[in-house]
């Protein structure tokens, strides 16, 4: 009997399955390997699930670092990331039309001339809009709202994305197993809290806010803590707002069918995720005064979740050892980054050029020694 001449694809375990993991997952099915994610919760229901979907490089950067570099690669990539999974924008909401930077006071004043400093001497297309202008772009915003910065970004609903992503992996022959806590990571092998025990060529370490102690048990030091955010969602009709608006009261996120998004909270409290309803009552009023239109608007749902935060304030996306990489620590910034960081996580796997600079987000311990 002839032998199958084809070569045997390679094999990756996936830990965890937010959207860091899923991106990560899907890119290397698209690439020939075989892939099982496993994720300890229900279904995508961590930081992925909460966050608000902007893709926002600039809005919280006034230095061109390696993140903001980072964060503006990624953001070009979105369009055919969906393309590729073979779904419309509208299917995950995705809309590439900008973010503003409202005018309501003096100390925005200080913060927009600061931002439009910085992005124009980088050549970054940013335009400010007079009162005029801002309320035809966007009519509901508040009169006392004198002009509006409108930066290049985009946003996308992350909860969509992750179903989009969990259907694209099944269907094209991925293993997706959710309420599969791993326990312990040894070399080329993941145990399971069932004492299951399974075997990779690679495994991904993406496990969010709980990777510092997944990593520990693998013998890595990776410190970090997570960084609770509260946000709420208010009942609004679809064309209140047509692009998010961020500013330091609030930011606001309009989500096709379902109102707006309203965040959010930054607190570091280990993994506590209890409600603090006074942070809600904030975030609703600087979300009306910004849109007086929501003054009866209820809220309709509220959440927490855990932003994955390293000591280094950057992600890693970085080989720790043959057979383990980790690409977490995505702080504010994991839905923006998931397309880069997934074609960077490939890359590392095939040992192949990376499709950026990767040297800042690697592992310090290891590019030191
Ligand atoms: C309130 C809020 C708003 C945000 N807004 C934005 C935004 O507008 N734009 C943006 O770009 N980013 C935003 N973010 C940040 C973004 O959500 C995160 O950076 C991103 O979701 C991180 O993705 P992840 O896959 O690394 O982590 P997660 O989505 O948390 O996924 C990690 C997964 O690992 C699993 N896991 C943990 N331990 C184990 C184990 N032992 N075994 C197996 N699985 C395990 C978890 O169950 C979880 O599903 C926001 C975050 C929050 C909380």
């Amino acid at each position: 009997m002839e032998r199958d001449k084809r070569p045997m694809s390679q094999q990756a375990i996936i830990i965890g399955g937010g959207i860091i993991g899923l991106s990560s997952a899907w890119t290397l099915l698209q690439h020939g390997w075989r892939v099982t994610v496993l994720d300890a919760a229900p279904e995508a229901r961590e930081a992925s699930w909460a966050a608000a979907g902007m893709l926002a490089p600039h809005h919280e950067a006034d230095e061109a670092t390696a993140l903001w570099r980072l964060g503006i690669d990624s953001l070009q990539r979105w369009p055919l990331f969906i393309e590729q999974l073979g779904q419309e924008h509208i299917a995950v909401d995705l809309h590439i039309n900008g973010g503003l930077m409202p005018l309501l006071d003096d100390n925005d004043a200080t913060a927009i001339e600061r931002k439009r400093t910085f992005l124009t001497s980088h050549n970054i297309p940013v335009r400010w809009l007079e009162r005029h202008e801002l309320i035809t772009a966007e009519p509901a915003i508040a009169a006392t709202c004198h002009g509006a910065l409108l930066l290049p970004g985009g946003q996308v609903n992350p909860r969509l994305m992750c179903t989009l992503l969990q259907n694209a992996l099944t269907a094209h022959g991925g293993i997706l197993r959710y309420h599969t806590p791993v326990a312990s990571i040894t070399e080329r092998r993941v145990q399971l809290a069932n004492g299951e025990i399974l075997a990779a060529d690679e495994i991904i370490l993406a496990s969010g806010a709980w990777t510092p102690q997944l990593a520990a048990l693998a013998g890595i030091d990776l410190p970090g803590e997570p960084v609770k955010g509260q946000m709420l969602r208010l009942r609004a009709p679809d064309g209140l707002l047509n692009r998010f608006i961020h500013c330091h009261h609030a930011y606001l996120v309009p989500r096709r069918g379902l109102g707006l998004v309203v965040g959010a909270t930054m607190v570091m409290a280990g993994f506590d995720r209890s409600d603090d309803p006074a942070a809600i009552e904030r975030l609703a009023a600087g979300a009306r005064r910004l849109v007086p239109a929501l003054a009866d608007a209820p809220v309709v749902e509220q959440w927490t979740g855990l932003r994955p935060r390293l000591n280094s304030g950057l992600p890693i996306i970085s080989r720790l050892r043959p057979g383990l990489i980790v690409a977490t620590g995505h702080f504010r910034n994991g839905i923006l980054l998931a397309p880069i960081t997934a074609a960077a996580v490939h890359s590392i796997a095939v040992q192949q050029l990376p499709p950026c600079d990767l040297a800042p987000f690697a592992c310090p311990q290891l590019s030191s020694s």
